[in-house]
Order: C-alpha cells, then structure tokens, then sequence
C-alpha cells in the first residue's frame, strides 16, 4: 500500500470550475478502490469548510517565516470517503467569489501566496518535515496551482516523497513577477531557465514540469501534442528535453455521478434497453428552457466554458444555417463576455430554437447531457475533455475535432464501433458539415441508434486509468 498525496486546487463536488474538479474527485477514490493509501490537500475555500461538516484539527503551525499559523484541519470526502486535509488559513482562502478570480473576473492579485503555501504544504506532508504523523510516499500534483510542490519537496528534508506532475492545461501556467520568489521562500538559486524561470518571471507550471520525477498530461494524443510549438504554450522545448518521462493517461469519469438510470438531477430516467425515456427527457428539457417542444427537431447541446479553446466561435458561424433546417440549440457556460454577449443575441435572434444559460449549473448541465440529441465540442485543444464521455454515456454521441483527449475517446461513427462524429480542420466549414452528418444520421434511426448504443457501452470509467497511475507510481518509488 503506496501513501500517496493528490493535491488540487478544485474537487467535486466541493467546489469546482472545470474538469479537474471531476478528476480530483474520481481519481484518488479509484485509487482507493485499488487498495492505496490516498488523501487529498485542499484549499479551505468557504464553500469547503461549509460543505465539509465533520472536520477536526490536526496541526497548527507556519508556512513561511513570520506568518501567522495556519491549520490543517482532516475530514472524509462526501461520497466516496476519501481522507482530505484542508489548508485552513481563512485570510488567503474565506473570500466570497471564485477560488481564482474575484467577481468581476480578475486574478486574485496574491495567487503566488495562496498556491504558493498550497504548494508548501504538500511538499511538507510528503518529507520529514509533516506536521502529522503521516507523510506521503508519492506526492501527485494537479496543474500550475500545486507546481511549486516539486520545488519545495528538495528543499524538506529527507526522506522526501517523489512527485508526478499531471498537467490538465498547458494554457493555464501560473507566472508571475520574479520578485515573489522572496516571499515564497525560494532561493534565488533556482531562478534560471533550468529551475524556476520562465522568460524573466516565477512560472508555478514550468517549476512543476522542470522538477517533478514525472510529467502526465491526460490523455496520450494531448502528451504528443504539447511537445510541439503550436500547443505546447512556450513549454515544448522542455517537454520534449524530458520527453522520457513525459507520459499520457485518458482520464476516466465518475460513473455513479454521470449515470442516466440513477441521476437524481433528471426528472426522467433511462438506460440502454430503454432510450425511449430519453425522448421524454428531451421533451420536458425543451419545455424547461423555453424551446419549442418537437420531438423530431434536433437538438443540439453545449456545456462549456465559453472561450476561444472551445472552438464556440466557430459554432457562431456556422450556426444561423443548421438552424434554419431545423435544428435546435441548447447552450450552458460562462466565460468570455464577448462570447456571452453573442450567444445571448444569438437566443433573442432565434427564440424558441436557441436556448442560452448563462453560468454554472450542475443540474442543467446534466439535464442538458441527457435530453440534447447531440453534443458538441468543437474544441481547438482539448486536454482530454470529460464531456464528450458523459454525452456517450447518455447516448447524446458527441461532435468532435481530432485533439487531444477528443481523438483518444471518440470513435468516428464512419468506423465500426463509432460513437461519434469527428473533424481534423479548427474551421467553420468543417464543424457545420459534421454537424449537418450528425444530424442526417440522426434522422436515420437504426444508424443513430447503433451510435448512441456504442457509447453508451464504452467503458470510459476509471479502473484502467487509475490502474496506469499506479503503474506510473510504482516504477518512481
Ligand atoms: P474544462 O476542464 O476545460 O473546462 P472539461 O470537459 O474537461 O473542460 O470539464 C468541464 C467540466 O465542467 C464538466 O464536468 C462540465 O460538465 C462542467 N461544466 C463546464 N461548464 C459548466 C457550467 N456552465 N455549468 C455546469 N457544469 C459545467
């Protein structure tokens, strides 16, 4: 039994922006099922220590020189039962707004600071220097937010855990003016293009990738395509420089949570032997959102961030012809005003045809997964991307470019065993055609059904992925 410390900046159902939410829950409980030792570091958020309800203290000590204390507070994840510890220094973390962002949208402006000490903490729990009476083996990190964790792991002392960094963006990196290394407590040693700098500034990502034992993105296509210039966002050279240790593995999903014949945010359910009931979910979805209720008209669905990697500009484009053949649109996300303030006018211009929620909303985004005909996620890079799976596993077959995680989980539906429909060009002609061939095959009903049936039997849990990490932690300790 491996003792392993996974620490994230965001974990369902506790608080969560995106697709690492999702894995930070799922990934260490498939751990635990595989019989590991594995607890989870967090930020006590406001939304954390509210949802977490039994909690207790564990340690009280400081992080950097002459700040005051924090505490390690140790709780059990709802659900799956998964230890988690919660950095609790409410000046850094109790803020209302987003774990990142302030309301309006900006950084917070001490980022460095909170993920700089989630990052300590970790190194600390995984050396000598653990305020509790465990210390971890493996520390696995998650994204530029615990990047510095690899660095403040040499500086503990011995014995000190390994680390995998696991990259979920490349986009996201997390740099900043140089001067916070003093702060940070990093010696002015490793600032240089072999440490911690990035083009004159502290980069929390670069750190990670320069000095943890392994780097894993989430999806094999995506560890491929970062070691390139066009998507590897400037890291490429030292991507390809420890190309040996590079590796990817296609996250899994939670199935208990996406899981049509038992999810508790539908008003109808369904399974394989029954997709009838789907017709109704997508009747009383289209009832909900204010769309014209027709069982025949395709209706297409987006839950997304609304941002240029989404490709959702190239949806705008190509959108006014599919919907005056008849086909309806179902929008989900936040992001980009400028995309916001499309898509809205996009709805008044089409109303009954074109429904447009702006935010996050867990249920609608179920609700949506399982009563839209057609999923899309035209995506210009994509990671791995966790909602193409869900839509298989709803039998709402996915809209998909070749990238990334989208190319590793989507079979075409021109191959045998296809669960969905794939494009190479990031181009307005392409993504229309597809959809236009989607919604043909739509309107065939047994090639259709063929479709939905292949994805939904896919096997896109966690069992074999989770197996992988465990692979990948063995051959380091
Ligand atoms: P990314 O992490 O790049 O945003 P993923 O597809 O990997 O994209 O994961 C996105 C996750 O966030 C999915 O679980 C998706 O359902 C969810 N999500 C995205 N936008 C919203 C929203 N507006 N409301 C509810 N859930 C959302």
């Amino acid at each position: 039994m491996t003792r392993i410390l996974f620490v994230t900046s965001e974990v369902h159902p506790l608080i969560k922006t995106g697709g690492l939410a999702d894995v930070s829950a799922s990934l260490p409980a498939a751990l635990q099922a595989l019989g590991e030792d594995v607890r989870l570091l967090i930020p006590g958020y406001n939304q954390v220590l509210d949802a977490l309800k039994t909690k207790k203290v564990v340690a009280t000590f400081s992080v950097f020189t002459g700040q005051a204390p924090v505490r390690l507070l140790s709780a059990k994840m709802p659900n799956t039962n998964v230890p988690v510890y919660v950095l609790d220094a409410p000046e850094y973390f109790c803020r209302v707004a987003g774990p990142y962002q302030y309301q309006l949208g900006g950084d917070w402006p001490d980022n460095p600071m909170r993920f700089g000490m989630l990052s300590k903490v970790a190194a600390m729990l995984g050396s000598a220097d653990s305020p509790i009476a465990w210390q971890a083996e493996l520390v696995h990190c998650n994204d530029w937010q615990t990047g510095l964790t690899p660095v403040y792991l040499q500086l503990m002392s011995a014995p000190r855990a390994k680390s995998v960094m696991t990259v979920h963006n490349i986009a996201f990196q997390g740099n900043f003016d140089r001067d916070w290394i003093k702060a940070l407590e990093i010696p002015a040693a490793h600032f240089n293009m072999h440490g911690v700098e990035f083009h004159g500034n502290l980069s929390f990502l670069k750190s990670g990738l320069q000095y943890a034992d392994r780097i894993v993105t989430v999806s094999p296509t995506y560890a491929h395509e970062i070691q390139a210039t066009e998507m590897g966002y400037g890291m490429q050279g030292l991507l390809t420089a420890r190309k040996a240790d590079v590796s990817g593995i296609l996250n899994g999903i939670d199935e208990d949570e996406w899981d049509a014949s038992t999810d508790k945010h539908l008003e109808v359910r369904y399974d394989v032997s029954d997709l009838a009931q789907k017709t109704q979910g997508k009747l009383a979805l289209q009832k909900r959102l204010g769309l014209e209720v027709n069982e025949h008209a395709p209706l297409l669905g987006v839950v997304s961030r609304l941002t240029y990697q989404k490709g959702l500009d190239l949806l705008l484009e190509c959108l006014p012809t599919l919907l005056d053949s008849g086909a309806q649109l179902a929008v989900l996300g936040s992001g980009d005003a400028e995309f916001e303030r499309r898509y809205l006018q996009l709805a008044q211009r089409y109303s009954g045809r074109v429904s447009v929620t702006i935010g996050f909303n867990e249920a609608l985004s179920h609700q949506i997964m399982a009563g839209t005909d057609i999923f899309l996620m035209p995506s210009r890079f994509e990671p791995c991307g966790l909602n193409q799976m869900y839509g298989m596993r709803y039998g709402t077959p996915p809209v998909v470019r070749r990238t990334g995680g989208l190319a590793d989980s989507v079979i075409n539906a021109s191959l045998d065993g296809g669960t969905g429909f794939v494009f190479d060009d990031a181009g307005a002609q392409a993504l229309q055609q597809t959809i236009k061939w989607a919604i043909e095959c739509y309107r065939d009903e047994n090639t259709f059904r063929r479709i939905q049936l292949n994805g939904m039997r896919k096997d896109v849990g966690w069992r074999h992925s989770a197996q992988l990490y465990l692979e990948l932690y063995n051959s380091i300790l």
